[in-house]
């Protein structure tokens, strides 16, 4: 097979770009590109068919029944093309003339609208010696957030896996204590005294808590262990002092502005583009009431109680409660990003540049480093030193998402055809042609740039240079030019050197009798009939490559025969699950356009067949070794598509018990609770990956049914996990079905190994993510689809060049959904500093939050939670601490400094510290934090950063006719107004609440109801009613779940009802029901963690 005319649907170039006009399908690798109107991969740009919003004809989809369905509280998944956010990016631009104050190093500037103040120019520690490490690093022993979870009434539906039925979920809120012992806005216990106003000296980020921040330890008593038993009459820890009456007004004192600039300007880096698009800030530094005057906040650690869990000695006096607005603000902080950053293209022209914040909507322009759509990193300038690195503990990694898909504007990496002979690649380290090698000698050898070795350029390849060195066909070839594109990849790239068949599809029904009873199995067969017509295609191709096959199980397995040639479809039985065979090869994996009508047939059949099914129990491992032996047989990748209901305990491999034991929680043994309870699924999940077969599994279970075991093999092939708690079609199959549709549609690459290459000095060592890995290397991916990242983290074994910067890149070689075999190839420059303020000044909090998080999940695997909850709290102490004692300017050490890209650490990582995985409360099952710690594990950027820091829209506050989506407000009751009502959303979950004092024309509105307590609570679907306010959010909510990659299913919960319970759980900047410390608290208590390290 000839590579160069394997693939009619992919033109090399697909799409014009209009920054490169020289590439035309005829200048690379003489592929006809048949008509091929479409980009290169239809799927990974624009819409797909547009089917998610049209029901395909003839389909009895039902439409989402409007009236109040016995309310589930589910929670999650969500539509399809993320990329249509509304348009936050289109809010007035820049900030005021005056304010580019200074152009920093790190390719970006800080300025800050709001601190013109910024005159006196700071004060940075040269980077020296390492200072005493027993200073940095000194241990916290004993220190940690939170503790045993609170003893809180379980509120039952909470988190993952909601029970669908609201009375169930209802009839176990047992409110009113709760409620009781939780007043608004959940004043810390302690106040303080009025604070020293003191005046900031003008850096950049200074806290505002800074000089008034005086811990209590001059007399106060140092925050004992965070964790530990509690107390009989120990609320959620510490001594309960009620003072609920929290000062929110400012303090008469003022002081100037909290953004101030910190750090050293400095030599401008290397390779800074002098033109940069807008961008005067990386993250603006204004902490709260921006415009206005800064309070002073007063002092000492309000938040004591949260953390002590052993009663300790009492307070001193009860101070007052620090301001909230005057701490870092996560909504202030996006906003200015998209003020700043969200009306300029984001060039990749210049090495080491921080791209916006994920919450920003910008388009890109790939001229020479990979969109940050692609990777993003936790820091953009890297320390030249592992001393360096080590002192100031910044994890370097990057988040690579290779197939990520694009918006509609930006082109899809384009595919080049070097032919015969292959991609060009270095000799020495088989790193890919790219921008950034160097061409010597006129052009007849070039320099690796990553390993410095000097290769020939095969004469096919010749080209001569210009006068600046440079090739003069650089901007004609995309491996020349661009950060992103893709090889065709030769026989050699394939296994057992043959060029790969088009993958299959397998669908593997359980039809066991909870499947039956809940409607799932009605439900699944009816939309697989017009499903089947939107398998995933590639380019312009008519009609899809992969094929299709069904079986069904139970305690055994059926095999359909759905050959075209048949009348009806033949089942075949297999029952001996101990060692299970394929049945037949001829007919079981078919096209869907030539078998039609049997495979029609079939799916009618099916639902009749088990209707009057006993059958209770399903078999498991076998249903996923049949589907990876008959795609073996086949010679083909592919992905099973497994639909699942219950706790696999029929006698066959892969059996599991209920093991379930929630007295496990706090204990060392709790990480068992995470663990597989055989060893058999990863053995099976190996083979699987080894096939190229990817398991895709939808759970709909009625009680526990072990996602840590079940989820193994999905985990390991690259697979994605659903789940669907007590399912039932009528309630659930909006949800269902549009997880279903996207899941089927998504394009997905097969049978593919990605390899990170790096410039010399730095070394991936570590990945996280869903894969498998049978070697230091290689991350192995039965398949790998838009949605899932992979996370790696990097170690210095050598010393950095300021001047050369450091490299990487991603090469992802994979089977396309028509069976090409390609090569993705990733690359990113970044700076490399000898100033540790350089590092602090081009971090990217969200990524390294998306980084601690997974790093954290996966200790959970062998370590005690606590363990891990302290060591994240330590390595933030630490990065914390290193900035303020190498690039603040001296200041009190009664001042929290923190750097301006890193304000937001603490909130976050707060967040993260109670999420359900790592301080679960009462109602968050075994199996929630199992689906959900695995989720984490491939999520991007912008998922974690949504996840763990819900989004909370006020939905009446802005004008009705404004059409872009409102502001957010913080995650927070004291935000809540009970004139308001508002959409939660943190990509899982969508809730609207509803304030008791809402004007009734808006409840009428919306409701189509006469007054608030006419409202059903647990609404899941809103009337639709012929008015703009009901137009707006609904439409809102659309877009919303637009956005994300799985469908959120709505709850509606009203002020003071009992499901509001599960909605507090996401008010994130609250102190937790399950012991998680209020933002304000664990903010104090960072900077004391900090201070210990300082001192
Ligand atoms: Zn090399």
């Amino acid at each position: 097979m000839n590579v160069n005319q394997s693939a009619p649907p992919v033109p090399p170039f697909g799409q014009p770009q209009p920054v490169y006009p020289g590439y035309h399908q005829s200048s690379y690798g003489g592929q006809p590109g048949p008509a091929a109107p479409h980009i290169p991969y239809g799927a990974y740009n624009g819409p797909v068919p547009g089917y998610q919003q049209t029901p395909p004809q003839g389909v009895s989809r039902a439409p989402p029944s409007s009236g109040p369905p016995p309310a589930s509280t589910a929670q999650a998944a969500c539509g399809q093309a993320a990329y249509a956010q509304l348009g936050q990016g289109d809010v007035q631009n820049g900030p005021s003339s005056t304010v580019q104050l200074q152009r920093l190093p790190g390719s970006q500037a800080f300025g800050s609208p709001l601190a013109p103040v910024v005159s006196q120019p700071a004060v940075l520690q040269p980077y020296g010696p390492p200072p005493t490490s027993a200073q940095v690093t000194a241990q916290l022993a004993g220190m940690q957030i939170s503790g045993a979870a609170a003893p809180a009434p379980p509120p039952s539906g909470l988190g993952y896996g909601p029970p669908t039925s609201l009375a169930s979920a209802s009839g176990s809120f047992p409110n009113s204590g709760l409620y009781g012992s939780y007043p608004q806005g959940q004043a810390p216990p302690l106040s303080q005294t009025q604070g020293h106003p003191g005046v900031q000296p003008p850096q950049r980020s200074a806290l505002p808590l800074a000089s008034s921040f005086t811990p209590p330890a001059s007399g106060g008593p140092r925050m004992p262990s965070m964790t530990g038993p509690l107390l009989p009459g120990q609320g959620f820890g510490g001594p309960p002092v009620s003072q609920p009456n929290h000062v929110s007004s400012p303090p008469p004192q003022a002081l100037p502005p909290g953004t101030q600039m910190t750090g050293a300007p400095g030599p401008p880096p290397p390779m800074h583009s002098p033109q940069q698009p807008g961008y005067q800030l990386q993250q603006n530094g204004s902490f709260g009431p921006a415009q206005g005057p800064q309070p002073s906040y007063g002092s000492p650690y309000p938040g004591v109680p949260t953390f002590g869990s052993q009663p300790g000695p009492p307070q001193p006096l009860p101070p007052k409660r620090l301001d909230p607005d005057a701490i870092p603000s996560p909504i202030q902080v996006i906003e200015d990003d998209r003020n700043n950053r969200g009306s300029e293209p984001f060039v990749t022209g210049v090495r080491g540049q921080v791209p916006p914040l994920v919450t920003t909507n910008f388009l890109v322009k790939d001229q020479g480093n990979a969109s940050p759509r692609y990777i993003r990193c936790t820091s953009y300038n890297i320390p030249c030193t592992s001393d360096m690195a080590k002192q100031a503990q910044v994890p370097l990694a990057a988040v690579i998402k290779p197939l990520a898909r694009l918006p509609p504007e930006e082109a899809s990496p384009y595919v080049v055809d070097h032919g015969e002979s292959g991609p060009l690649r270095c000799n020495r380290c088989k790193a890919y042609m790219c921008p950034f090698m160097q061409f010597v000698e006129g052009g007849r050898r070039f320099q690796c740039c990553f390993c410095s070795c000097v290769n020939d350029v095969p004469p096919q390849y010749f080209q001569h240079l210009d006068h600046t060195g440079k090739r003069v066909d650089a901007y004609d070839r995309p491996e020349l030019s661009l950060g992103s594109y893709e090889f065709l990849a030769t026989v050699d790239y394939c296994k057992n050197n043959k060029f790969p068949s088009p993958p299959a599809f397998i669908f593997m029904i359980d039809v066991s009798y909870n499947a039956i009873r809940t409607g799932l199995v009605r439900l699944l067969c009816e939309e697989l009939k017009s499903l089947l017509d939107f398998l995933p295609r590639e380019g312009g191709a008519e009609e899809s490559a992969v094929r299709v096959g069904f079986v069904t199980y139970n305690k055994v397995l059926h095999f359909y025969n759905v050959k075209s040639s048949l009348a009806q479809p033949q089942m075949m039985v297999v029952s001996d699950v101990a060692d299970v065979f394929v049945p037949l090869l001829d007919g079981f994996l078919v096209n869907v356009n030539e078998s039609r009508a049997v495979i029609t047939s079939l799916l009618d059949q099916i639902p009749e067949m088990f209707a009057d099914t006993r059958e209770t129990e399903t078999v498991f491992a076998p249903v996923i070794q049949a589907g990876m032996e008959a795609l073996k047989a086949a010679e083909c990748a592919g992905k099973l598509f497994l639909f699942h209901t219950s706790l696999p305990i029929a006698e066959a491999p892969g059996k599991l018990k209920n093991r379930d034991d929630r007295k496990l929680i706090n204990t060392d043994k709790e990480k068992t609770l995470f663990q597989p309870q055989t060893g058999a699924y990863q053995t099976l999940a190996k083979e699987c990956v080894a096939q190229g077969c990817c398991v895709d599994l939808f759970l709909f279970p009625n009680q526990y049914v072990d996602v840590a075991t079940l989820s193994v093999v999905p985990q390991l092939t690259g697979g994605s996990v659903y789940k669907y708690a007590c399912f039932q079609a009528e309630n659930d199959q909006e949800r269902f079905l549009s997880d279903l549709r996207r899941d089927v549609q998504k394009v997905v690459g097969f049978d593919a190994v990605m390899r990170v290459r790096t410039s010399t000095g730095i070394r991936a060592v570590d990945f996280f993510g869903a894969f498998y890995m049978s070697n230091t290397t290689d991350v192995e991916l039965a398949g790998l689809d838009g949605d899932k990242t992979v996370t790696v983290e990097f170690k210095h074994d050598d010393r950095l060049n300021e001047d050369s910067g450091a490299l990487l890149q991603c090469a992802l070689l994979y089977t396309s959904c028509a069976g090409q075999r390609r090569l993705r190839i990733h690359n990113l420059a970044l700076n490399c500093c000898t100033q540790l303020a350089d590092l602090y000044r081009n971090c990217e909090t969200d990524t390294l939050i998306n980084y601690m998080a997974k790093f954290a999940y996966r200790g959970v695997l062998n370590s005690p939670v606590k363990t891990v909850r302290d060591s994240l709290i330590t390595q933030c102490a630490q990065i914390l601490a290193c900035y303020r004692k190498n690039c603040a300017s001296p200041s009190s050490a009664g001042q929290l400094i923190l750097p301006e890209c890193m304000k937001l650490l603490p909130v976050y990582l707060n967040c993260v510290l109670k999420s359900d995985v790592l301080q679960p409360g009462a109602e968050v099952t075994t199996d929630d934090r199992a689906y959900v710690r695995q989720l984490v594990t491939s999520m991007d950027v912008a998922e974690t950063n949504v996840f763990f820091y819900p989004r909370l829209l006020p939905l009446t506050k802005s004008p009705i006719e404004s059409t872009t989506e409102p502001p957010a407000v913080r995650a927070s009751e004291e935000r809540l107004s009970s004139g308001d009502i508002y959409l939660l959303e943190n990509g899982l979950n969508l809730f609207l609440w509803v304030g008791a004092s809402v004007q009734q024309g808006v409840v009428q509105s919306l409701f189509s109801v006469a007054s608030f307590s006419q409202i059903t609570s647990g609404l899941s679907v809103l009337p639709v009613l012929d008015n703009p306010l009901s137009k707006k959010v609904r439409g809102l909510i659309d877009s919303l779940r637009a956005q994300r990659s799985r469908y959120m299913k709505l709850i509606v919960v009203k002020q003071e009802d009992k499901l509001e319970m599960l909605f507090k759980h996401f008010l994130v900047e609250d102190k937790s029901l399950s012991g998680g410390a209020s933002y304000v608290d664990f903010l104090c208590h960072m900077h004391k963690e900090i201070r210990q390290l300082l001192s």
